[in-house]
């Protein structure tokens, strides 16, 4: 039978030696005292193979990076034909032509005014440069007195030290506090909160009421406000009305403060749009893409930003302006090869229009789940869609997060072939773009039966 412990297994032998040395990410290791971990041979478009041949459904794009399959032939051949002519150079004082190109079509692609590209190599790296070009531009053009950056709760950034700063994840951020900035937290515009009856933009507009109040008293010591568009991905799923968005624009403008709009999970087409933002009808000073930008093959993160704060650091070098940031690995061409070829799929598959085929698939496939007893929420933008257990449907009582149900979900679809890894008491389903209304299906079955073992007692 497949997806079934075997003694001795190839899969239990390599584990063996994983836990000999790795230190794995996100993860109490002592788990897997118990839990097996599962070593992949290799990927083939929507499956992962195990060692003992079992497969998995990638119903969360490996973290959310993969968006066109693994083993993609397009973007293999791509990355092959680059290895072969450049794997890296330092891109300062040299170039590359990758580069150029992605930066050029980057620009193109994003909301009009965002006109200069800098690469970095991770989403908390690119996180890191938007709060630091923010803060610098405020020093460049004589406002020394903005140090300061606002967030929204249940907000995720990110695991280096600022990045965790402008995060609000309590799982993430708790024990590091000591170390971190000081930011302010305005309420999330976040749906699940809103009352009985009222609708989400009303929500999203009250809302909004305490960010108005924080950026009006406070906006001579504030850099920027930075912001997941739409969707709180770390933050288990949670969403929210595009009028945020823009009143955030509108007030950013007022108050001259800097809009950093945080794409890194929900660009490259998860919400339906090519990104989040364009929903509102909003331009950032800062966009920060990485996971999809790549189509999840190589760590790359390119930072979007307008002409005017480009200029804010362009002088003379005595001057001391200059933006003095660097990683090694900055705009890798092997990266950035990757992520022409991700483009290029884009531009020739017409994949934001045969997305909404899928998604409309998705929104039918978890109807069922509505009426579920032990279901408080089920949500979704475009290619994200969310169902939330609780204890108690009626009053929405959260399971004693101790209990783990979501793990037991996470072993459910294990067992049947899939990899769904909820975040807590929420399952979702974040897919590449070439999965098949039958897969959807299938994981809407694997997803049920996981939550009626999840919530049986
Ligand atoms: C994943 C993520 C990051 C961090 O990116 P890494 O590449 O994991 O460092 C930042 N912001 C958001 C919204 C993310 O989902």
């Amino acid at each position: 039978m497949p997806n079934d412990p075997v003694a001795n297994s190839l899969n239990q032998q390599i584990m063996q030696r994983d836990v000999n040395v790795l230190w794995h990410p996100c993860t109490q290791m002592k788990d897997h005292e118990k839990l097996p971990l599962i070593p992949i041979r290799r990927g083939d478009g929507i499956w992962l193979e195990d060692f003992d041949g079992n497969r998995y459904l990638d119903a969360i794009s490996s973290w959310w990076v993969n968006l066109f399959g693994h083993a993609n032939p397009r973007t293999n051949r791509a990355v092959k034909e680059q290895l072969d002519n450049l794997e890296h150079v330092i891109l300062a004082g040299f170039s590359h032509e990758p580069a150029i190109t992605l930066a050029e079509r980057l620009v193109a692609l994003t909301p009009p005014g965002l006109s200069r590209c800098f690469f970095t190599d991770n989403g908390s790296s690119g996180v890191e440069v938007t709060l630091k070009m923010s803060f610098h531009y405020w020093q460049n053009v004589g406002k020394p007195k903005k140090k300061r950056f606002v967030t929204l709760a249940n907000s995720y950034h990110g695991e280096t030290l600022a990045a965790l700063s402008v995060g609000d994840v309590d799982l993430y951020k708790s024990t590091y506090k000591p170390l971190l900035m000081d930011v302010f937290t305005a309420p999330s515009p976040d749906a699940f909160h809103r009352e009985p009856g009222e609708s989400e933009e009303a929500y999203a507009r009250r809302q909004f009421e305490k960010m108005r109040s924080i950026l009006a008293n406070n906006h001579e010591e504030i850099c920027a406000v930075i912001v997941e568009p739409l969707v709180q991905c770390a933050g288990n799923m949670r969403m929210y009305h595009p009028v945020y968005l823009k009143l955030l624009r509108e007030a950013c403008d007022r108050y001259n403060v800097h809009l950093i709009a945080d794409e890194i999970a929900v660009g490259f087409g998860r919400t339906g749009t090519l990104f989040a933002c364009e929903q509102a009808g909003i331009r950032p000073d800062f966009m920060a893409l990485s996971k999809g930008l790549t189509g999840g093959y190589l760590p790359l993160c390119a930072v979007l930003t307008t002409d005017e704060i480009y200029q804010a650091f362009y002088d003379d070098y005595n001057t001391m302006r200059a933006f003095l940031h660097s990683h090694s690995f900055t705009g890798n061409p092997l990266a950035c090869a990757a992520a022409l070829a991700t483009l290029d799929i884009f531009e020739t598959d017409n994949v934001i229009e045969e997305n909404r085929i899928l998604s409309a698939h998705m929104s039918k496939a978890l109807e069922r789940f509505i009426d579920h007893p032990h279901v408080a929420d089920v949500r979704q933008h475009g290619m994200i869609a969310a169902v939330e257990m609780v204890k108690d449907k009626k009053t929405r009582t959260a399971y004693d997060w101790q209990e783990r149900r979501g793990l037991r979900v996470y072993q459910h679809a294990l067992s049947r072939g899939a990899l769904l890894r909820p975040l807590g008491n929420v399952t979702y389903f974040m897919p590449p773009y070439i999965i098949t209304p039958e897969q959807i299906d299938f994981l809407a079955d694997v997803a049920w039966e996981g939550i009626q073992i999840a919530t049986r007692d």
